[in-house]
């Protein structure tokens, strides 16, 4: 074993030793070390050998502990837990962009894939559900200065089991995609990788039937930049793309439908406007040159007057939604419960230079699943010793509960008070925002620094104008309060959508339902933030429903390399994902424990006898075996099918003993 395997057997533990161990494994390959059941994953930037079909069946079947550090040793656990104690599992999977979070939720859906169940038709939704990827990151994935392939939307996938563990089909949920990532990137970053996959891999016949040039630089929205990436090749990744859509269920003429789109808005960006003042006073747009817009007509059947009349209005760009969609449900309902499997590969925290309303969100959504993490961690450490009939004493820990109360009370949360500036006639703009957020934050401050000294809301004069500043469990981040307000109304005007719902082409009249003139609905609609707030909700309730299981995703260094460890990166990372709380909590308790059966198993050679064979309960063997070493009695406890073990030191005595 290079270094340590489980960071709770670290000794002495400090911030250095556990940076170093991780160094040290990660040098040799190792990119996997526990704490506990926790898997810490460092990207490699390299492949691996490590993900073979000899390796899944290395796995297969085998206890936590008995093989070095992998994340398929959780996908089986997960796995098994969900087949034989019938628990529903979910794998929360979190990290920095560029950490490592989405190749290792493929990696738990091919091992779960590999292991579980046979035959053609289970066979087949394996495959949709394996394939259900290439179209996600296609249409929601681009490079960007972090990752080439970076998820610009949370994803949640519910694998569904019937109760004999083969799979029946899935449920994703997407969060909070990036749109405006359509319209604009950043220097140095692309556009989702679908538009350039259809121009590089399409036939010249598509391209014709879809009018489309296959020169990125035609087209406003391709930034011409970094319009290649190494080691991407656009054009294969399009077949596997398109073969995957077939794959997933789409029919061909859907795809067809859906290439249309993404057609569309290409030609929708070369669209220009040039204003025309009007005799009242107002400015108007007017398209400048019509050649894109009435193709843009032809692709999507909408009357050129029609659509030209709709785009007069002013549109805004970022809208946040929850967005499900379920796979094939092949077999026939069995009538038992189904049994299920969640993935979460959702976006880390965000400290940017400059943070906007998307940044306050995401570390929202981070904020309630360190809540999840708090909760769940030290709820199943507590259920642990209680079922194993072992005194618990209570473990402390900073609660960020606080930080969530500030956003998320419906009273005087963060995002009510936007809401009801949003929803306040008269004028609104983000500085009444801003003045609005210090005047109640401070008195709310006021009144709970009598009872502590902990607010969240940073108030203090070094505060630059427009902003906010907010203490993050993981750290303090600054707000601009600019298109706060913006963002958070997300209001698409209604000529534009009822334009689009008189398309003649079925996939667009299902995308703009809200322009069907039948339900003409004059109520607002809620605003971003509360609905994002809702799907978080809903998100959380479904996970604390779940046995969990971590995967935390460490990127050991910002230039994509392999090879190089940066400390200070890795340290910042280690910090905010909470790993020494997490280790420390971990230790409080009792640092290691293991099943009877295993650890008899293991250690027998050392007692005369126990050795080569113990008669009766593994239990007692393990007890025979303690006394006969002479370990000191409070070091242990027997739970009612664990051996639970207080030091590590312990165990390194029992390891040594069986070495020498
Ligand atoms: P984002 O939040 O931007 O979506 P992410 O955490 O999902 O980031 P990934 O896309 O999973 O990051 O990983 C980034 C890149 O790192 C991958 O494209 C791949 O090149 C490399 N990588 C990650 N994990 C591994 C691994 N286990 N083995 C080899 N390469 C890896
Ligand atoms: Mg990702």
């Amino acid at each position: 074993m290079i270094g340590v395997g489980d960071m709770v057997l670290i000794e002495p533990l400090s911030e250095d030793t556990f940076i170093e161990n991780l160094k040290k494994r990660f040098d040799h390959n190792e990119i996997y070390t526990y704490i506990g059941s926790v898997v810490i994953s460092m990207n490699p930037y390299k492949s691996l050998p490590i993900y073979t079909a000899e390796k899944v069946e290395e796995y297969r079947n085998r206890n936590f502990y008995e093989l070095s550090p992998h994340v398929y040793a959780l996908a089986d656990e997960a796995y098994r837990s969900l087949r034989e104690q019938d628990k529903d599992q979910c794998i929360l999977i979190t990290g920095e962009s560029g950490a490592g979070k989405t190749e290792a939720s493929k990696f738990v859906m091919s091992y779960v894939a590999a292991v579980c169940g046979k035959g053609q038709e289970v066979n087949k939704v394996k495959e949709q559900l394996l394939q259900s990827n290439p179209v996600l990151e296609a249409f929601g994935n681009a490079k960007t200065v972090r990752n080439d392939n970076s998820s610009r939307f949370g994803k949640y996938m519910d694998i569904e089991f019937d109760f004999k563990g083969d799979p029946l089909g899935g449920v994703i949920s997407n969060y909070l995609l990036e749109k405006s990532r359509v319209v604009k990137q950043p220097r140095g970053e692309r556009n989702f990788h679908i538009f350039y996959q259809l121009l590089s891999g399409a036939s010249d016949d598509t391209l014709k039937k879809l009018k489309l040039d296959r020169d990125f630089s035609k087209y406003n929205y391709l930034s011409l930049d970094s319009a290649t990436v190494n080691g991407l090749d656009d054009a294969a990744s399009f077949r596997t793309v398109r073969n995957a859509m077939q794959i997933v269920g789409f029919m061909e003429d859907e795809v067809q439908s859906i290439l249309e789109l993404v057609a569309a808005v290409l030609k929708l960006g070369n669209i220009e406007f040039k204003p025309e003042s009007r005799c009242n006073g107002y400015d108007e747009s007017r398209v400048k040159d019509k050649n894109d817009l009435k193709e843009m007509c032809e692709l999507l059947g909408i009357e050129q007057s029609v659509l030209e009349r709709a785009f007069s209005f002013r549109t805004v760009e970022a809208k946040m939604e929850k967005m499900s969609t379920t796979l094939n449900v092949a077999q026939a309902q069995t009538k038992s419960r189904k049994k299920v499997m969640g993935v979460l590969d959702i976006y880390g925290f965000e400290i940017f230079e400059d943070n906007s309303f998307e940044q306050f969100i995401i570390n929202y959504c981070n904020e309630k699943l360190q809540q999840i993490f708090i909760e769940l961690t030290l709820r199943e450490e507590q259920e642990e010793y209680v079922r194993e009939g072992i005194e618990w004493t209570n473990i402390e820990y900073f609660n960020n509960a606080i930080i969530c109360d500030l956003i998320e009370n419906n009273k005087n949360g963060i995002l009510a008070m936007l809401d009801e500036e949003c929803l306040r006639p008269g004028t609104v703009t983000d500085e009444t925002f801003l003045d609005k957020l210090n005047t109640v934050c401070a008195e709310h401050q006021h009144f709970e620094s009598r009872q502590s000294k902990n607010s969240k809301f940073l108030t203090d004069h070094s505060l630059p104008h427009n902003c906010f500043r907010i203490q993050h469990y993981a750290g303090k981040v600054l707000y601009r309060v600019e298109g706060f307000v913006d963002k958070n109304n997300d209001l698409l005007y209604r000529d534009l959508s009822q334009a689009m719902y008189k398309a003649n082409h079925s996939l667009i009249k299902i995308l703009f339902p809200e322009g069907n003139p039948a339900k003409v609905n004059l109520k607002r609609p809620p605003t971003a933030g509360f609905q994002f707030k809702a799907s978080v909700g809903t998100l959380m309730k479904n996970l604390l429903s779940k046995n969990p299981n971590y995967i935390r995703c460490i990127k050991p260094n910002d230039k994509k390399a392999a090879h190089i460890f940066t400390d200070s990166l890795v340290c910042h990372q280690v910090r905010y994902l909470g790993l020494m709380e997490n280790v420390r909590v971990r230790r409080a308790g009792y640092a290691f424990r293991q099943a009877y059966e295993p650890c008899l198993e293991r250690y027998k050679m050392l007692c005369k006898q126990t050795w080569p064979h113990w008669k009766g309960p593994a239990r007692g063997g393990v007890e025979v075996l303690l006394t006969d070493l002479q370990v000191p009695a409070e070091e242990f406890a027997y739970g009612r099918s664990k051996i639970f073990i207080r030091n590590p030191r312990t165990l390194f005595f029992l390891e040594e003993k069986r070495r020498q």
